[in-house]
C-alpha cells in the first residue's frame, strides 16, 4: 500500500511531454515555503492505495504520454515511501512508460538506491548549496542531497536539476555560484530548472492552524529571476526558468 495525497492527470511542470503525477504523501523535510505544507505529515489526510490501482489508472492514462509523457512520483518526498513504491514503479517500466521521480535527494536506503536506478530521469530539487542556509531553509541539511547528485552522477542517471528561487534565503550570489561550484561539472545533469518563488501555497496554512513563516517575503521580480538564470548559466549549459 502507498499512502497517496492527490493526482494530476494532464501535468506539463514536472518532467517531459504530458504526465500522470501522483504525489505520494510524507517528507522528511520542513521547507518554509513548501506550498504543500499538507503533504508532509506522514498520514494527513492521505489515503492507503493498492498498487494496483495506481498501475490501473497509469495504464488507462497511457494513450495520452506520447513519445515524451509518462508517469512522475512526486510529494511529499516520494522516496519516503521508497520500499512500496519499487515494485510499482518496475511494473510501469515492464509496459515500457517513462517513470520520473521528483525528490529532493535527502534520504537514502537500499530501496532508494534501487528505485533511483529503476526511474528514467529524477528530478532533483536543491534547496540550497550552502548547508547552513538550507538548514535554516528546510530544517535539514544538504550533505545527502548532495550525495545523491554524485550518485546520479557516477552511475549514469540522467536528472534535472530544480532550484526555487527565494529571495532572501537563496538568491545570494554566492550560494548559486557554489551550486554552481559543487555541481556544475556533471554530465548527468540535462537541465536546470529555475523556479521562481510563489506564494499560491500559503492558503493551505491558514486552513491548517499554521503560520506561515515567510510572510514578508515577496515573489522575484523578473530582474531578480534574469540575473540568477545569468548566473547559473555561467555554470550549467541548459537553464530554464520554469
Ligand atoms: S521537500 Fe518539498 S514537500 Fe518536502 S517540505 Fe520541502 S517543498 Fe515541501
Amino acid at each position: 500500500m502507498l499512502r497517496v495525497h492527490s493526482y494530476e492527470s494532464m501535468g506539463t511542470f514536472d518532467g517531459p511531454g504530458l504526465r500522470f503525477v501522483v504525489f505520494l504523501q510524507g517528507c522528511n523535510f520542513r521547507c518554509l515555503y513548501c506550498a504543500n505544507p499538507d503533504t508532509i505529515d506522514i498520514e494527513g489526510e492521505s489515503k492507503p492505495t493498492s498498487e494496483y490501482d495506481i498501475l490501473k489508472q497509469v495504464t488507462d492514462m497511457k494513450p495520452f504520454f506520447g513519445k515524451r509523457g509518462g508517469v512522475t512520483f512526486s510529494g511529499g518526498e516520494p522516496t519516503f515511501q521508497a520500499e512500496a513504491l519499487l515494485p510499482l514503479v518496475q511494473a510501469i517500466k515492464e509496459q515500457g512508460i517513462h517513470v520520473c521521480i521528483d525528490s529532493n535527494g535527502g534520504i537514502w536506503n537500499p530501496s532508494v538506491e534501487a528505485l533511483l536506478k529503476e526511474v528514467d530521469l529524477v528530478l532533483l530539487d536543491v534547496k540550497q548549496a550552502n548547508c547552513s542556509h538550507h538548514e535554516s531553509l528546510t530544517g535539514r541539511s544538504n550533505a545527502q542531497t548532495l550525495r545523491t547528485a554524485e550518485w546520479l552522477e557516477q552511475n549514469g542517471k540522467p536528472f534535472w536539476l530544480r532550484y526555487v528561487l527565494v529571495p532572501g534565503y537563496s538568491d545570494m550570489e554566492e550560494d548559486i555560484r557554489l551550486l554552481g561550484e559543487k555541481l556544475g561539472g556533471y554530465k548527468m545533469i540535462e537541465r536546470v530548472e529555475l523556479l521562481p518563488y510563489h506564494t499560491l501555497g500559503v492558503h493551505k496554512y491558514e486552513a491548517m492552524g499554521q503560520e506561515y513563516q515567510l510572510k514578508g517575503v515577496k515573489e522575484n521580480t523578473p530582474e531578480q529571476i534574469d540575473r540568477a538564470a545569468e548566473l547559473l548559466k555561467e555554470y550549467f549549459p541548459m537553464v530554464v526558468v520554469n
